[in-house]
């Protein structure tokens, strides 16, 4: 959609203030603001190592492919651990506090919402994240920075203290199951809102981009701000191919002024 971004803004501004519940939909391009590298971009890190490595099945049965799946690991934790979120994160709290806010439905792994201090009941982490690590046998929980420094003192590859079972971090990695109470409470919300915005996602990863699909089905308006295009543009009211905290950031605080 062509436009002056002033008009875009504006437009954008106004759907929020119809709204009566809105959904907020966020994927790789949030993060990127915050100086975290999309793996699947040019120099990311699907570009070091190659993601086929690390299908779930490959992960469980070969200790070998698991040495390397903690090395890329840790690199792209090393990315995340200290990243700050930006004024789009902030700009999603701005949102929760016109008290419209459903739920942030995140593909992100970052917890960088949660660092902008949106409310971690309304944050849906359909990919999970990476601030967590669980025993795939008897489902016991670390601390992220806790394996970190096993890591860093020279395991190789860690396992559970109580049953030595994998350790894998609370990511949903290639072949891995998405958790499915998420997915039906993230379609839940997607079918009752009456704003569905997506923010920083290209919209091709599936099942999750079939979330702002199940909204635009349900009669919800679809605002799409991202760098490019996505497949879903040609259902959406409003698109804006441009910065998300400029964009968001400028509409909220119209929103704000009222
Ligand atoms: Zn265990």
């Amino acid at each position: 959609m062509n436009g002056h971004p002033d008009q875009l803004i504006n437009k954008g501004a106004e759907m929020i203030v119809q709204a009566r519940r809105i959904l907020v939909f966020t994927g790789a391009g949030m993060s990127t603001e915050s100086g975290i590298p999309d793996f699947r971009s040019p120099g990311g890190l699907w570009e070091k190592y190659d993601p086929s490595d690390f299908y779930f099945q490959k992960i469980i049965s070969d200790e070998g492919v698991r040495e390397r799946y903690w090395e890329m690991s840790v690199e792209s934790y090393a990315a995340m651990k200290d990243a700050r979120p930006n004024r789009a994160h902030l700009a999603v709290r701005e949102i929760e506090d016109t008290g419209k806010l459903l739920a942030v439905v995140t593909q992100n792994i970052d917890s960088l919402h949660q660092k902008a201090g949106s409310s971690p009941g309304k944050i849906i982490e359909i990919h999970g994240t990476v601030f967590s690590v669980s025993c795939l046998k008897c489902g016991k929980k670390y601390d992220r920075d806790e394996i970190e420094t096993r890591l860093k003192s020279g395991t190789k590859v860690p396992y559970c203290d109580d049953c030595s079972g994998i350790l894998k971090p609370d990511t949903i990695s290639f072949g891995q199951a998405m958790p499915e109470d998420k997915m039906r409470e993230a379609i839940e919300y997607a079918e009752i809102c009456d704003l569905c915005i997506v923010l920083g996602s290209s919209l091709v990863v599936y099942p999750a981009a079939s979330v702002p699909e199940h909204a635009s089905g349900s009669g919800a308006k679809l605002m799409i701000i991202n760098r490019d295009e996505t497949p879903q543009d040609n259902r959406a009211d409003l698109v804006i191919n441009r910065s998300l905290g400029e964009t968001l950031g400028d509409m909220m605080e119209k929103v704000n002024r009222g």
